[in-house]
């Protein structure tokens, strides 16, 4: 059978080494360029079973922002991604969400892979322009009464 190279550049740690795995067909018959095993285990992994962990934002409704960071938690096939990525996106939230919560459970039916909200985000309730000039009428009427029922004592103390 015909001897094939593949190259990858490992991204275990950031001085990131070049990477040769040579086999035939689906037998691995060396790596090399690695500085440690990591690298080896990188370049096995990306022969046999490429995986990407993924992070991207989804839609919420009612918190103060529109969009929610989340993840995977853990990694997933990496010629699934793009799909994975369109199925989270057409997530709808709504608030509140609790960072850690699950989304979506046993995602692109990889058990144990959950879809996680990556921050906490409160519901918050809008207050119309209309409403904003009542509350603090209200807070000016009411420090006015006080002010008046200071006058009065203070002039009952003065008698
Ligand atoms: S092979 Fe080892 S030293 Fe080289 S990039 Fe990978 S983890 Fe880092």
């Amino acid at each position: 059978m015909i001897s094939e190279t593949e190259h990858y550049t490992c991204i275990a740690c950031p001085i990131g080494c070049p990477l040769r795995l040579e086999h035939e067909g689906n037998e691995i018959k060396e790596i090399s360029g690695h500085s440690c095993n990591r690298g080896a285990k990188y370049a096995h992994q990306e022969f046999t079973d490429p995986r990407r962990a993924l992070s991207t934002t989804v839609t919420i409704s009612g918190s103060l922002w529109e969009r929610l960071p989340v993840k995977t938690t853990g990694p997933i096939l990496k010629n699934h991604v793009m799909e994975a990525a369109r199925e989270i996106h057409r997530l709808r939230i709504d608030a509140p969400v609790q960072v850690g919560q699950v989304l979506i459970e046993d995602f692109m039916d990889e058990k144990g892979i959950n879809v996680v909200a990556c921050r906490s985000m409160p519901r918050i309730t809008l207050i119309s322009p209309g409403h904003r000039k009542h509350p603090s009428k209200k807070r000016q009427r009411v420090s006015n009464r006080q002010y008046n029922n200071r006058k009065t004592m203070h002039k009952t103390h003065d008698q």
